[in-house]
């Protein structure tokens, strides 16, 4: 069996300065965070985030996307989707 040469240990500066318990550079890391996520549905949620506000407002979640909900939407202004149920005479939509 063929003996594999074990890689080199690389050991970047940060790698070096967390591995000795120092602490991060000061003035030069953006303020990590918890804010609070508001969505047009209502939602709220908390994560971490380096955005200077305290919260974000956000149009869709997971809570309200059709993806997620099973849900379909359809934006239908102009009625284009009753003009093609009427023509071709399919089932409207419960
Ligand atoms: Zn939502």
């Amino acid at each position: 069996m063929r003996d594999f040469v074990k890689p080199p240990q690389v050991r970047t500066p940060a790698a070096q300065n967390y591995s000795q318990g120092k602490e991060m550079k000061d003035n030069i890391h953006p303020n990590y965070t918890e804010i609070t996520v508001v969505c047009s549905c209502g939602h709220t949620f908390k994560t971490k985030s380096v955005m200077t506000k305290p919260t974000l407002n956000v149009e869709v979640c997971s809570e309200c996307h059709p993806f997620y909900t099973g849900t379909q939407k359809i934006v239908d202004t102009a009625g284009r989707i009753d003009k093609f149920r009427q023509k071709y005479g399919t089932k409207a939509a419960a």
